[in-house]
């Protein structure tokens, strides 16, 4: 047994754990979670858990359901809600095959795949997401409006505003599990908040922001509203983004930086950019999941100064620009190793571990092909016209699910990154959720055409 089980099984022991929750992802980003008892872990350090994948979003066919969860003890935690001995505590799962190889419908190892590729490469990948979501009075689920739980604004401060309670108790409780935060503020729309954790590894940045996304649903519980990560609730406010600051270091180099050239950004950190602007429209179906996340994209009220919006809607990079897809940050003299690239596409309803190998790929791609970065837009690119858009070479990102796929489907750099079996699942299950879509009646159509039809 090696040194961190041990450290596992002896603070089971002294904190009286009696729950002990394995947790993984399936490939749509929900998470999954079986309780063990702590008698049952020092074998499920060896051999894992075994259960029946074949209930669990994508994850095997029924004549090869039997699965295993194999805990990371590098990922336990004690649960703070529920510390108190006897207390529960989680660790995040790889799955395997019976006969003890990964399981390729595992989205952890799909991430996995891309990151030992990239320390062949000699690059460790480095993310920071800003998240945002919403908090309402309570999610109605027959389609009805949804009412959000406070009525602030952009960084307002307001005493008795739910949001500000709201955001102390979840820093304490995500900074008790070990996940750093490193700013948060209510954000653009009624009952919108934003929280950033503190740059990581992308693989711990995937787990935290799973455990992110509980940890708000449940302290937002305890405080009699609800969280939720839709990427466009209301069609009237700005939607919820996921951006996300990424870099490649070269050991403690970073791998984007370079003295001298412009925005400091070296070659390296140019051609990821490019290869981020050449495949986002691929890769968008990843990065941006749901039917409604095209609302966020597209819909009203990002191109209205001061709305807050900013969803990005056009294939573009700027330096400081916030309506291109990519953005680079001013850089802070002196602060070499802050060098990074912001990707604004990323929504808040993605999974967070196939969205970071999507962009990681197109990333390295641009750097292996040696891709050229094209000029950076300066203007706002949604005052342009389509004409002038047209004429600076900057394309639009899919308009809908529908066009997702469609470019999905003919990509190569996302089928190699996600594997054949996520691959195929995700397209399946997507189409059925855009014909879904397609095929109903809505209640705009109900508005606009029966008065006059
Ligand atoms: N809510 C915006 C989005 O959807 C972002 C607003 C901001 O952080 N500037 O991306
Ligand atoms: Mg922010
Ligand atoms: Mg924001
Ligand atoms: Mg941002």
């Amino acid at each position: 047994m090696d040194k961190q089980q041990e450290f596992v099984l002896r603070t089971l022991e002294e904190r009286d754990i009696r729950f002990v929750r394995l947790w993984f992802t399936d490939v749509l980003g929900f998470l999954k979670s079986v309780a063990v008892a702590p008698a049952e872990l020092e074998g499920a350090f060896d051999e894992g858990i075994g259960f029946d994948g074949s209930a669990i979003e994508g994850f095997a066919r029924v004549y090869e359901s039997d699965m295993i969860a194999k805990p990371d003890p590098g990922t336990f935690q004690i649960l703070p809600w529920r510390a108190e001995a006897p207390g529960t505590a989680r660790m995040f799962c790889d799955i395997l095959m019976p006969d003890g190889s990964p399981s390729f419908a595992d989205p952890r190892y799909v991430l996995k795949r891309i990151l030992a590729k990239t320390s062949d490469l000699g690059f460790t990948f480095y993310t920071h997401p800003e998240i945002e979501f919403f908090l309402l009075n309570q999610k109605p689920v027959d389609g009805s409006r949804p009412v959000p739980a406070d009525s602030s604004g952009y960084f307002d401060h307001t005493p008795q505003n739910i949001g500000m309670d709201f955001r102390r108790q979840a820093i304490t409780m995500l900074e008790s599990m070990g996940i750093s935060v490193e700013f948060s503020h209510h954000e653009g729309a009624p009952g919108q908040q934003e929280i950033d954790l503190r740059y990581a590894d992308a693989l711990s940045t995937a787990d935290n922001i799973m455990t992110f996304r509980l940890v708000m649903k449940q302290v937002a519980l305890e405080q009699g509203v609800q969280a939720t990560f839709m990427p466009k609730p209301f069609s009237e406010f700005p939607g919820s983004g996921m951006h996300t600051h990424l870099s490649l270091f070269e050991g403690d180099r970073n791998a984007f930086y370079e003295s001298g050239a412009e925005f400091q950004l070296s070659k390296v950190g140019r051609s990821f950019i490019a290869g981020l602007l050449r495949h986002a429209g691929e890769i968008s179906a990843v990065t941006n999941q749901w039917v409604n996340s095209y609302k966020r994209i597209w819909g009203g009220s990002q191109r209205t100064a001061g709305a807050g919006g900013e969803a990005p809607s056009y294939i573009c990079w700027g330096h400081n620009n916030r309506s291109a897809l990519v953005r680079v940050p001013l850089y802070k003299p002196g602060k070499t190793g802050s060098t990074r690239v912001e990707v604004r596409s990323l929504d808040s309803g993605a999974n967070p571990y196939l969205a970071y190998a999507v962009l990681l790929a197109s990333g390295l791609k641009g750097i292996e092909g040696g891709y050229e970065l094209p000029a950076g837009a300066d203007d706002d690119v949604w005052a342009l016209s389509d004409a002038e858009r047209r004429s600076l070479g900057i394309e639009p990102l899919p308009q809908n699910l529908g066009e997702a796929i469609t470019l999905m489907e003919r990509s190569e750099l996302v089928a190699e990154t996600l594997g054949e079996h996520v691959f195929d699942f995700f397209l399946r299950n997507k189409k059925q959720e855009w014909e879904e879509y397609r095929s109903e009646v809505t209640p705009f159509e109900l508005r606009k055409n029966l008065p006059v039809l």
